[in-house]
């Protein structure tokens, strides 16, 4: 190490005033090839001091900078350039001044002392240095001793910073999304607030996004699945935002965005059709393609005197309103939400009871075969008969009920009433063909695996033929989990129980799939039915159905005819079965039974 070149190499000068490039630090837990040194001094024998023990060291290389500035020094310091400053306290700099400056955070700094003074080693240390020597003392070893001591000081230290860091960023962020968590989201919107009172024209909005239907993909196609939906979702939500607003991960499949500067609802709504938007096109999870829409609940925030719990309900509540009316939607909040809210939690509760009490009859609306006029089949459609409320709609409680899961429940007891009333009513006629019962099932059921059993118990406990049971599914069951599902649909068949296809052309799903599946009918759409008198292209649709299912093989089920003129259409169509307002509404047993006694067609 006595040549003049490797001298050179391993002590790199630099004169005041010339400054290293702005650099970061050293990898945490690796030590630097050298030393990058600030010597902050205005003696140029002290500098050239400190040089030569440099010099001197057996192993490792410095970069020395020089810097007789104090207040430059502070600042070089803040910015943790370098792996070590020296800050020699001998001269005219105030060493305690350069560190209070330099604000503490810098990088680790040793004062050099003119004599030994235990007294002001300690203010030193409280003002933020890592170590003192005295200038007498110095010697290569000492010198490589102290740094050394200060850099790995500040490894240790560092990590432990990010290892903070990275705790603090796992309890305020979503683990799954990397998203901000639902706490981070309230701060958030507490920032947001405290400016709006201070600033009056500021207005901003909060959105909350929920996956349609989530809970359904989740469990058919496993949580995997679900995760990698929601990652995905995530990443096309978060390109509808600015760079001011925020996308959170709330919970499950619920999203938040805050949109931070919205001038007014337009811009809000603006903002939640951006995000629908984003979701239109199909997402591929594994093999599958999968049409997924999201109902947006909106809170534009124009006073400052909620807190940010309120402005996040009020939103999530909105969003409950945007479900309620079939989700794929938004909605914005309004007071009267509230309350509509608050029933909304009554009814999961009463829902329960429900069950347990069995509060649910079956009401049947009859299908008459077209050629004949004869009255053949019914379809059973389940109603609530509520203690206070009297007689509440399918399409009130079916959306809560699949989400709860007590749609299984349900559905058995839909199954059993409706078995036991064929049963008696097939007893009650043996000439003539047989009525057939269509039991509609929900994904649900399919997915929870109970479907077979509970058929064959409904079917073993009535007495029924399997022949006069026919099960209704809707696409969206088959776009969601087709080779299990096919599977109960082979047994079903199997087993001599007819399925039909439910609300089909509603869906999304691809026609390919008809070809192979054991389904004997096809059910159009009541939109498509009331579209024939209208003349519009659904028409013509509700036309291409009716010949698809032909030429499958497949016979067809009009819902929802009203009037003569449509009965007319489809006649004509060659459209095999019908049921509507225009024969009956669905009607509760004893009237049914009316009704099949008379059979003839209305
Ligand atoms: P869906 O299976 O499409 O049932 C047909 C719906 O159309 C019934 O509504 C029926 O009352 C109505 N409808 C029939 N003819 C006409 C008509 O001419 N005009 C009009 N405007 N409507 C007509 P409902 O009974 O309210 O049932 C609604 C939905 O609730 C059903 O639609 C079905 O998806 C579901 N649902 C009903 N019962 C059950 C059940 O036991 N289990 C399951 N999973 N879902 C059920
Ligand atoms: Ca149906
Ligand atoms: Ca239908």
């Amino acid at each position: 190490m006595s040549s003049k070149a490797n001298r050179k190499r391993r002590c790199e000068i630099r004169p005041p005033g010339m400054e290293l490039e702005p650099q970061t630090g050293h990898d945490a837990g690796t030590r630097p090839a050298a030393f990058r040194i600030l010597v902050i001094t205005d003696q140029v024998r002290q500098f050239e001091k400190i040089e030569r023990l440099c010099r001197q060291w057996p192993t490792i290389d410095a970069r020395l900078t020089w810097e007789s500035d104090a207040k430059e020094a502070a600042s070089i310091i803040a910015q943790r350039r370098y792996d070590v400053a020296l800050v020699d306290d001998c001269g005219t700099i105030n060493a305690v001044d350069v560190l209070q400056r330099s604000t503490g955070e810098g990088s680790p700094s040793i004062v050099v002392f003119a004599e030994h003074d235990s007294a002001r080693g300690e203010i030193v240390l409280e003002a933020g240095a890592t170590d003192w020597v005295t200038a007498p003392e110095l010697s290569p070893q000492l010198l490589e001793r102290v740094i050394h001591y200060a850099f790995d000081r500040e490894r240790v230290l560092n990590l432990l910073r990010s290892s903070q860091e990275r705790a603090r960023h796992r309890a305020s962020h979503d683990a799954l999304t990397g998203l901000p968590n639902r706490a981070t989201f309230l701060d958030r919107i507490e920032a947001v607030l405290a400016r709006s009172r201070v600033e009056p024209s500021y207005h901003f909005c909060v959105l909350v996004v929920d996956l349609d239907r989530f809970k359904v993909i989740n469990e058919s196609l496993g949580h995997q699945n679900g995760d990698r939906l929601i990652v995905e979702a995530a990443r096309r939500l978060k390109r509808a935002l600015s760079s001011l607003d925020t996308l959170a991960r709330l919970g499950g499949d619920e999203f938040g965005v805050l949109m931070d500067s919205a001038h007014d609802l337009r811009a809000a709504e603006g903002m939640a059709a951006a995000l629908q938007a984003q979701c239109s096109d199909p997402f591929l999870v594994d093999t599958h393609s999968l049409h997924v829409s999201t109902s947006i609940g909106i809170s534009f925030v124009e006073s400052s005197a909620v807190n940010p719990e309120e402005v996040l309900l009020n939103a999530d509540t909105a969003m409950y309103g945007a479900k309620s009316r079939g989700g794929s939607c938004y909605t914005v909040f309004g007071e009267e939400m509230r309350s509509q809210a608050m029933r909304l939690f009554d009814l999961e509760t009463e829902l329960r009871l429900a069950v347990e009490n069995e509060e649910f009859e079956v009401f049947y609306q009859p299908i008459y075969d077209v050629a004949s006029g004869d009255l053949n089949g019914a379809e059973a459609l389940v109603r609530w008969r509520h203690p206070r409320h009297g007689v509440v709609s399918p399409a009130e409680f079916i959306p809560l009920a699949e989400e709860t899961g007590l749609i299984v429940e349900i559905g058995q007891q839909v199954l059993h009433q409706a078995c036991r009333q064929a049963a008696q009513w097939n007893l009650e006629r043996r000439n003539g063909p047989p009525l057939s019962i269509s039991v509609n099932i929900s994904p649900v059921q399919f997915h929870k695996g109970v479907v077979m059993r509970d058929v064959l118990a409904a079917l073993a406990s009535s007495g029924l033929s399997p022949h006069a049971l026919r099960i209704e599914i809707t696409e969206s069951l088959l776009m969601q989990e087709i080779s299990a599902a096919v599977r109960v649909l082979r047994e079903l068949g199997a087993r001599g129980i007819a399925v039909d296809l439910d609300d089909f052309g509603t869906g999304y799903s691809s026609l390919s799939y008809l070809a192979d599946l054991p389904v004997s009918r096809l059910k159009i759409d009541r939109a498509f039915v009331s579209a024939i008198t209208e003349g519009s292209g659904r028409a013509k649709i509700a036309q291409a159905i009716i010949s698809l299912a032909h030429s499958l093989d497949l016979e067809v089920t009009a819902e929802g005819v009203e009037n003569e003129e449509q009965l007319a259409v489809l006649q004509v169509l060659g459209c095999q079965h019908v049921q509507g307002f225009l024969f009956s509404r669905p009607v509760p047993a004893e009237d049914f039974s009316a009704l099949w006694r008379s059979r003839a067609c209305a």
